[in-house]
């Protein structure tokens, strides 16, 4: 007889109410525990997988690693003077996040393994109401730090649940599957194919990758970092920062091409064209691999290895889609068959349909997505949404990068988040809202530099639009205008419902009750506190 298995602990259960609940343990999640404990907030984190790290937990493929340089992609106010490569692969990557957690002593505001369910405003209490998998709890504000890139997107490739062999997405990568000896295919291009690409070439029998679009690659230039710079780094802290403040300028001045004068970007094309040239000799397959739009237009890719990998005698790349699935036989949709043992889909994320806003419902009854629906993803400085009070977003609608780290927004949005917290200390607010009108002409703003920018005239269709052809994942703007723009919260363009309009006692079992707003009462107030009145 099998010796039962040791029962597990029963897990803490949730408070009842916390001040601020962030979904999502990732750097967005991680950093908004370390900023706003640091401000003395009430800060509960809930992560659904049973460790931090987000995309860098998640992402285990071979060859994960940033694709923007290191020193740049970490948080300002905890720099790692120990990176071993210039682009860090992903295990140090969630090592450094482990260790930002142990750092600052955050990992006790943080509750893995607890997925949010759902979340509903509820205006008489001006509160969240959260279900999770451990129960439910309000929230005075809820923060989603849920991320942009966590959900795979799946093909919508008929036939591929009768495949014979194994079939993983990139982000799910099986570890126990030997691919050496098999034959494999990649389907994609993008930022994961590039990196999967060259570090399978070698061992698999045979690489086919089905190519719907040529990417543009760029030299990677990928160093170890040397010791003595480590140490350098680690005993004169200020030469790293000076070395972070000259890459992310040189990032910076990139953006000029990416949203205001898209013809400097040819330079980037000449630079794609000649690594091409060096790197493939055969001319049928530079023809292949030759992008047919504007470098910029997708993800501009770095790599060193791709090319020679693509170049062997045992890889193939397929210049088309991916179309049907027949038992082991793979069929593009130019007609081309091949036969694989395993199919590795690097196809992407749900980017602009994001599944955490199927889940939060706001003042009206309606889910985020439901909103959504009708004009796009939109939030006010990326952040916060008309009809979804105390609400806000890290990595929100149009906050994407094409050039730079994503920390440095993420950062810009907890600066945000940290002075509308202030802002509602300090007036006493129960609640703050986006104004319809600000949001709107947020977003008019957005879409009208939106219009300029290689994403849209870049003759290609990418995973930064919508369905309808939005760009709605990217921000339109230098890093440094977005860091302007969320540096304070401006109370003009909010609602600002004091906490007087809500009164709260307690029961006598100790939880609070709320007896809902004070008619009359609440609305002189809500008058009284916005418009444009001084900051304290
Ligand atoms: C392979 C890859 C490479 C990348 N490389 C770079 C790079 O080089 N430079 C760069 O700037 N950006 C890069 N990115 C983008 C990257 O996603 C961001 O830089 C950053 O990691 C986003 O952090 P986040 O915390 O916002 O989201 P995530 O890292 O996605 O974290 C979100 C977390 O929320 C959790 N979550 C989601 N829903 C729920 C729920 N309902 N309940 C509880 N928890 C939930 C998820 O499990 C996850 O842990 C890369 C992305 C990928 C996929």
């Amino acid at each position: 007889m099998n010796a039962a298995a040791p029962a597990r602990p029963e897990p803490d259960p949730l408070p009842q109410h916390v001040r601020v609940l962030v979904i999502g343990a990732g750097f967005a999640g991680i950093g908004a525990a370390v900023t706003l404990t640091r401000d003395g907030q009430e800060v509960l984190v809930l992560e659904r997988a049973d460790d931090v790290g987000g995309t860098w937990r998640d992402n285990t493929y071979p060859g994960c690693a940033c694709d923007v340089q290191s020193d740049l992609y970490c948080f300002s106010f905890a720099p790692n003077p120990a990176w071993t490569r210039t682009f860090a692969p992903q295990r140090e990557i969630l090592a450094y996040l482990h260790d930002v957690v142990r750092r600052f002593k955050v990992g006790h505001l943080i509750r893995c393994g607890v997925a949010v369910t759902a979340a509903r405003w509820d205006e008489p209490t001006a509160r969240w109401h959260v279900s999770t998998t451990l129960g439910d709890l309000t929230a005075d504000v809820l923060v989603s730090g849920a991320g942009g890139l966590n959900e795979p997107k799946l093909p919508n490739v008929p036939g591929i649940d009768t495949f014979t062999g194994q079939v993983f997405h990139s982000a799910r990568w099986d570890p126990s599957i030997d691919l050496r000896g098999r034959d494999v295919a990649v389907v994609g291009t993008g930022a994961s194919a590039i990196q999967i690409v060259p570090s399978i070439a070698e061992s698999v029998a045979s690489l086919v990758l089905f190519q719907r679009t040529a990417a543009w690659v760029l030299p990677r230039r990928d160093k170890a970092v040397p010791g003595w710079k480590r140490r350098l780094f680690a005993l004169v802290p200020f030469v790293q920062k000076v070395s972070r403040a000259l890459l992310y300028l040189t990032h910076e001045i990139t953006v000029l091409g990416f949203v205001w004068r898209p013809f400097i970007l040819r330079a980037a094309e000449r630079m794609g064209r000649a690594h091409l040239r060096n790197q493939v000799s055969d001319p049928h397959l530079r023809a292949v691999l030759t992008p047919t739009y504007h470098a910029g237009c997708k993800r501009v890719l770095l790599s060193d290895d791709y090319y020679p990998a693509l170049s062997r005698h045992t890889s193939e790349v397929v210049p088309s889609a991916l179309a049907t699935v027949e038992g082991d036989t793979l069929i593009a949709e130019d007609g081309t068959k091949r036969r694989v043992d395993a199919l590795i889909l690097a196809t992407g994320f749900e980017v602009s349909d994001l599944p955490v806003a199927r889940m939060i419902t706001g003042k009206d009854g309606r889910t985020l997505h439901d909103v959504w629906a009708v004009d796009g993803m939109q939030a006010l400085r990326g952040s916060t949404v008309h009809g979804f009070p105390n609400l806000f977003f890290l990595v929100g609608p149009n906050t994407g990068l094409g050039h730079s780290s994503m920390v440095h927004v993420i950062e810009s949005q907890l600066a945000y988040l940290r002075d509308a917290l202030r802002t509602m200390d300090e007036r006493g607010c129960a609640a703050i809202e986006a104004t319809d009108s600000a949001q709107q002409a947020w977003n008019a703003d957005v879409r009208r530099h939106m219009a300029r920018t290689i994403w849209t005239t870049g003759g290609c269709s990418s995973w930064y639009q919508d369905a309808a052809g939005r760009v709605t994942v990217l921000w339109p703007g230098s890093t440094l205008r977005l860091r302007r723009e969320t540096r304070r919260l401006d109370p003009a363009e909010y609602t600002l419902t004091p906490a007087a309009a809500v009164t709260r006692r307690t029961d006598r079992h100790g939880s609070e009750q709320v007896d809902g707003p004070i008619d009359g009462l609440a609305d002189g107030l809500v008058d009284g506190l916005t418009g444009t009145g001084a900051r304290p």
